[in-house]
């Protein structure tokens, strides 16, 4: 590896975005983090830039302008058209040697919590997993230090801009604290951020054709890739899109009662709003959906304009993954039932009998 000085803080610059695409697909999680990018980069005067990885990719470079980005380093060829942990790992860390930025964001999608990790550890720099929240504000970061730490307040004074640090929260314990962790000595500051929690922006067209593309050389040799991806075989059945959802209508252990007429009201229900069928965990663990159908800390985070939750308690971990939504309707059995803290609009009573209603209400307005 080139030698590369991680600790020269006042070297690194800008907040980048690996863009990851599958099968010539920008993976829609990327354009939440150039938007976000978009911000922390507006807060501290520098540039966002997206890395590109694939075969013939460039094309994908005016979609990640429209969302914010300045600039897209894109590593044309044949050998990164498939993700292999080898082959990504070994270019990204040479462009982010050569190019020193400050805060890297990789999506937490399986690619982004494979790829995230090895190329911190190769770069020696630290990097937060699964984060829900980023910020970075020079005044803010002093008064969290202020609140934080007992350091004499003479050395508050003295931060610099280049001792910005990103603030990365991630739920811990469970869920039960949200720790804010930062990474003050190395640089860049990684993180990979889950999906579905950060607000995508808005397309816009002058962005999109003003975004400044550059080639960079890829560097990769047969001895740099041990693993080889021979053929990709995708899952036959059509998993649910709960993040993109704008209705969501999720089912817990309450249906335990009857299962099948539990998911079959639930469906309808839905179907009033053209939304989706989503679920606890115990749903899942039950065998009663698909994992791709949970919500939470362990599952999706969704903010669809309306969620519905039928027969769930609200544990601290279902309500991480949808207390964003804009609003929220619960119908529980049990008026001390925790969901009700977060819902606009709750119903106590079975939801065997209040959601035909609910059904029948719509169906009549
Ligand atoms: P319960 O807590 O059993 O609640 C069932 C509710 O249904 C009760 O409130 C009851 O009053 C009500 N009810 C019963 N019958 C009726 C009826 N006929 N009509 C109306 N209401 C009725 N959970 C998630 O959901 N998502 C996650 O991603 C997730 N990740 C986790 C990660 C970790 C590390 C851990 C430790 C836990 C995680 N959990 C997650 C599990 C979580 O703690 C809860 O156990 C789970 O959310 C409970 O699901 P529930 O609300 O469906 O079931």
């Amino acid at each position: 590896m080139a030698e590369f000085n991680n600790t020269n803080l006042a070297d690194f610059s800008g907040v980048w975005v690996f863009c990851e695409q599958r099968q010539g697909e920008l993976q829609p999680t990327v354009l939440e983090l150039i938007s976000e990018a978009r911000k922390l980069a507006d807060d501290m005067g520098v540039e966002v830039c997206g890395l590109l990885l694939g075969d013939k990719v460039e094309g994908m470079a005016k979609e990640l302008g429209a969302y914010g980005a300045d600039k897209v380093y894109v590593c044309d060829d044949p050998a990164l058209a498939t993700y292999t942990t080898d082959a990504y790992a070994k270019v990204i860390c040479d462009v982010v040697m050569e190019k020193k930025p400050e805060i890297m964001l990789i999506a937490a999608t399986n690619i982004g919590r494979d790829l995230g990790p090895r190329c911190a550890a190769r770069l020696h720099t630290g990097l937060t997993a699964d984060c829900t929240h980023l910020d970075v504000d020079v005044e803010k970061y002093i008064a969290f230090l202020k609140e934080n730490s007992t350091l004499p307040e003479a050395q508050y004074a003295s931060i610099n801009k280049e001792d910005r640090n990103l603030k990365m929260t991630r739920p811990a314990f469970g869920g039960h604290l949200m720790a804010t962790i930062i990474c003050p000595r190395f640089r860049p500051q990684m993180a990979t951020v889950r999906p579905g929690v950060l607000k995508k922006g808005e397309y816009n067209e002058e962005k999109a054709n003003a975004v400044v593309v550059e080639k960079l050389p890829v560097a990769i040799s047969e001895a740099d890739i041990k693993t080889r991806v021979l053929e990709v075989v995708k899952e036959a059945k059509e998993l649910v899109d709960l993040t993109g959802a704008e209705v969501v209508v999720s089912v817990g252990r309450g249906i335990s009662k009857d299962v099948e007429k539990g998911i079959e009201l639930a469906k309808e229900l839905a179907a009033e709003f053209g939304g989706v069928l989503g679920g606890s965990r115990a749903a899942i663990d039950s065998g009663w959906l698909t994992a791709d159908h949970q919500v939470g800390q362990t599952g999706k985070t969704v903010h669809p304009k309306l969620y519905i939750a039928l027969g769930i308690s609200g544990a601290i971990q279902h309500k991480a993954g949808m207390q964003d939504s804009e609003c929220i309707v619960a119908v529980n059995k049990n008026d001390t039932a925790p969901i009700f803290d977060v819902a606009d609009y709750g119903i106590c009573g079975d939801l065997f009998k209040v959601v035909p209603l609910m059904i029948e209400a719509i169906r009549a307005a």
